[in-house]
């Protein structure tokens, strides 16, 4: 049965649910792994995970579709980018086939806590690896421990459709040739200071320039941009220091093949965003959050669509991305994996 939760209320939070997976790795091999109850992990106090900040996740939603399913939507791009961030802070890969299975079994065992269909909410999932051995010398640990724990949620920008106000951050969200592009605690560790001023401030979410010549627009904490212009074509900025945003890749497909519109895939520049007519952020929290303005001190840019509700364009792109994940409309060849 259901859980007892006001699902249209929910905002975007931790809420411990029953059951989440969990893997250790030792001695070069992955266990089996296995469902368990426990939401604490308690480690060495000098594990890799606390020392060395070697810690990386991933994040993806169930959603309950209009006939009664419990769907994932692209899951294996999860797993491939998991394995991508794994290299990249000298992991073991998690298998990605694994992963999915993983990620099933999670859904599946806390099915009760997926919101229903129409409710506005969904069930964010958190599949996440860390080092859990002791580490004091510079390197690598080389015990790790994959898990996976659900919560439903709700929007991640209050307000639900209305366009929210931006600032261009004078802080960097990564280093030019470090680590953007993976989805590690260490990136958002370095945006903290960052977040926490554009709100004092009034700001929702600050746009990052590249921090090599701040001239092109990089993303947000953790959401990619996605700019429409007068003439209607997508254009999303292409850069190897941001995430690769799976909402982004499914919404350049979407545009192309589903709305038969244009898609520029390249570098953005800053002095360009006044001329486009919509503007949102692209992830999975943040699904498509239009942006209706956005401040780089003295210059305020004003996004035409409006201050008031989503752009046409956007909102059109909304409606189809969110009906391709909840079933109403078709979706592409693999997209969709069946839980239950
Ligand atoms: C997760 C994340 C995104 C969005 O990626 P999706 O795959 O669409 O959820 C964008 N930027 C950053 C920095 C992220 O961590």
């Amino acid at each position: 049965m259901k859980k007892d939760l006001d699902w249209s209320s929910l905002g975007f939070g931790y809420i411990a649910t029953d059951y989440r997976y969990s893997s250790k790795f030792k001695d070069g091999a992955w266990d089996e792994g296995q469902l368990i109850t426990d939401s604490m992990i308690t480690l060495s106090e000098c594990a890799g995970v606390f020392q060395y900040a070697q810690t990386i996740f991933e994040g993806l939603k169930a959603y309950s579709t209009k006939d009664g399913h419990i769907v994932c939507f692209r899951p294996d791009l999860n797993a491939a980018r998991m394995a991508d961030s794994a290299k990249r802070l000298e992991m073991p890969v998690f298998p990605e086939d694994r992963f999915i299975d993983a990620v099933c079994q999670v859904v599946k065992a806390n099915q009760d806590w997926v919101p229903p269909y129409g409710s506005g909410a969904t069930l964010y999932i958190r599949p996440y690896m860390m080092g859990t051995n002791p580490v004091i010398g510079v390197k690598p640990a080389n015990e790790y421990e994959f898990r996976v724990f659900a919560t439903p949620v709700g929007p991640y920008f209050k307000g639900g459709a209305k366009p929210i106000v931006i600032k261009v951050s004078d802080f960097d969200r990564a280093a030019p040739h470090g680590t953007g592009h993976i989805k590690a605690g260490l990136n958002y560790a370095m945006s903290l200071h960052a977040i926490v001023t554009a709100h004092d401030e009034g700001f929702a979410e600050n746009m990052y320039l590249d921090p090599e010549s701040r001239t092109k627009v990089e993303e947000t904490g953790g959401a990619n941009f996605i700019f429409i212009t007068k003439d209607g074509t997508l254009v999303t900025p292409k850069s190897d220091s941001i995430l690769p945003s799976i909402t982004r890749r499914s919404i350049m497909y979407v545009v192309e093949h589903y709305l038969g519109m244009k898609v520029e895939h390249r570098p953005v520049y800053f002095d360009e965003v006044k001329d486009f007519a919509e503007c949102g952020l692209c992830g999975t929290a943040a699904v498509i959050s239009p942006v209706g303005r956005i401040v780089n001190h003295d210059t305020v840019i004003d996004i035409p669509a409006g201050m008031e509700e989503m752009g046409p364009v956007t909102k059109k792109l909304y409606d189809t991305l969110t009906g391709i994940q909840m079933g109403s409309i078709e979706a592409p060849e693999g997209w969709i994996k069946k839980i239950c």
